[in-house]
């Protein structure tokens, strides 16, 4: 029996938190106000031609939710809240490909230096030692999107993975968006193999020590045998929870040994191997804090959590029934055709002109008689309506289909990003479009004080 089985058959009643206060971890908290979220803001609304404002209330407006679940669940999201506004900028550069001049680009050979310099920081990673078995490992390493057809399994990793026979995977965009993340927030590293400290490695290249860090604990913590080792002993584990809590575990330990917080991922002050001793502890956690919640928080829950994970399906602990709805984060998307610019929608003769671009008049309307931003109608052309008076309609896709020779249109969204962008299952990816000559829109400002060109 490990020490592990003996801690969760021992303190089993024992499901209470300790009360003290620990002061290891320096958790990252960020205001709206900070200067890199500031930059990116200012970056998003030269794409978009939002105004400043509008990006940051869509940025308030998407935190909410961890205030709310942080009321109810505060040892999944109180640490995760601190710096959910970070979290969006995040997303927001991803999503808008917001860059840095400066940013050091992701290099495959700066990445083999610093693989050596964490095996010599970390004690199990070098050579790599898996905690169950006591197996060694030579880490295989995969860079993906990739030409090469050997790589097809791993194509769909976003962000990072690591399977169970040891090939560990990672996205080149997302770690050079973390690259650029970076800069913009002047991140700088304590170890001597750091450029700020004399050594040959960008600083910016922290979040990679992170992120290589966090997928090789879940190989040497075997995290994917978890769910079966505690069936074994009678205490059910589904893969979702045993991924989170590798998550929270693994990140904890990582942030407490000075790594700079990655901007998305778990993150908790109440679970961790400072407060509990054993993986089952912290599963119990996790369990309880869910079953505070109604079938349909459980669901925005999932999402909201499998969205700030790294990609757990190659880790073989997914459970088959959800498989669909965890751990993507940013995916196949399809560009919506039209941008449906109110008022540049006309109906001939068939609604009072104040009505015209109401995106409800057009129901039931012979194609013939339409004109949509200055496009003729096609069967199934999807409208992003940027500006109805209807604020239940703006923001939204819709699909517009050709029913019994009349136009029926389809709501295709059911909701909006931070950044504005209509979002169903982020199936939907809008690009600015071009802006009319008549377009009474704004420009977007050339240049924003207080940020770096
Ligand atoms: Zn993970």
């Amino acid at each position: 029996m490990r020490i592990d089985d003996l801690y969760i058959i021992l303190t089993e009643a024992d499901e209470k938190l300790p009360k003290e206060i620990l002061d290891n971890v320096e958790w990252s908290q960020t205001k709206l106000t900070d200067a890199h979220v500031q930059h990116i803001i200012a970056e998003v609304a030269k794409v978009t031609g939002k105004s400043h404002k509008e990006i940051e209330d869509h940025i308030l407006q998407n935190i909410r939710v961890f205030d709310q679940f942080k009321r109810i669940t505060p040892h999944l999201h109180a640490t995760i809240a601190l710096n959910a506004i970070e979290s969006e900028a995040f997303q927001m550069l991803q999503e808008f490909g917001v860059k840095h001049p400066d940013a050091p680009k992701l290099d495959l050979q700066t990445i083999e230096k610093l693989k050596v310099f964490i095996g010599v920081k970390y004690e199990d990673f070098y050579p790599l030692k898996s905690s169950r078995t006591h197996q060694f490992l030579k880490p295989t390493f995969k860079w993906v999107p990739s030409s090469k057809e050997s790589d097809e399994a791993f194509q769909d990793v976003d962000t990072a993975a690591a399977t169970r026979d040891g090939v560990f995977i990672f996205n080149k965009n997302f770690c050079q968006n973390l690259l650029e993340f970076g800069k913009i927030k002047g991140i700088k590293m304590k170890d001597s193999y750091y450029a700020s400290q004399g050594g040959p490695i960008p600083d910016e290249y922290g979040y990679i020590e992170f992120l290589i860090a966090h997928e090789y604990l879940h190989w040497t913590q075997s995290d994917w045998d978890v769910p079966e080792h505690y069936t074994k002993l009678g205490h059910e584990i589904s893969p979702m929870v045993a991924n989170w809590v590798g998550d929270f575990r693994s990140n904890y330990r990582l942030v407490k040994e000075g790594l700079p917080q990655l901007p998305m991922g778990l993150f908790s002050d109440s679970i961790n191997y400072d407060r509990q001793h054993s993986f089952g502890q912290m599963a119990k956690i996790v369990q309880s804090e869910f079953a505070k919640l109604d079938e349909v928080q459980k669901d925005v829950m999932e999402k909201i959590l499998g969205k700030m994970a790294d990609d757990h399906e190659h880790q073989g602990g997914e459970d088959p029934k959800k498989k669909p709805k965890l751990n993507r984060k940013i995916i196949r998307r399809a560009p919506v055709d039209v941008v449906y610019d109110f008022p540049h929608f006309k109906v001939g003769g068939v609604a009072p002109a104040k009505d015209k671009g109401l995106l409800n008049n057009i129901r039931g309307v012979d194609p013939a008689k339409i004109e949509i931003s200055g496009r003729p109608f096609s069967d199934g052309m999807r409208v992003l309506v940027a500006k109805d008076p209807d604020p239940k309609v703006s923001m939204r896709v819709y699909q517009l289909n050709l029913v019994n020779g009349k136009i029926d249109p389809k709501l295709i969204t059911d909701g909006v990003n931070p950044d504005g962008s209509p979002a169903k299952d982020e199936l939907i990816l809008v690009k600015p479009a071009p802006k009319p000559a008549a377009s009474a829109a704004p420009t977007p400002p050339t240049s924003t004080p207080g940020v770096n060109p």
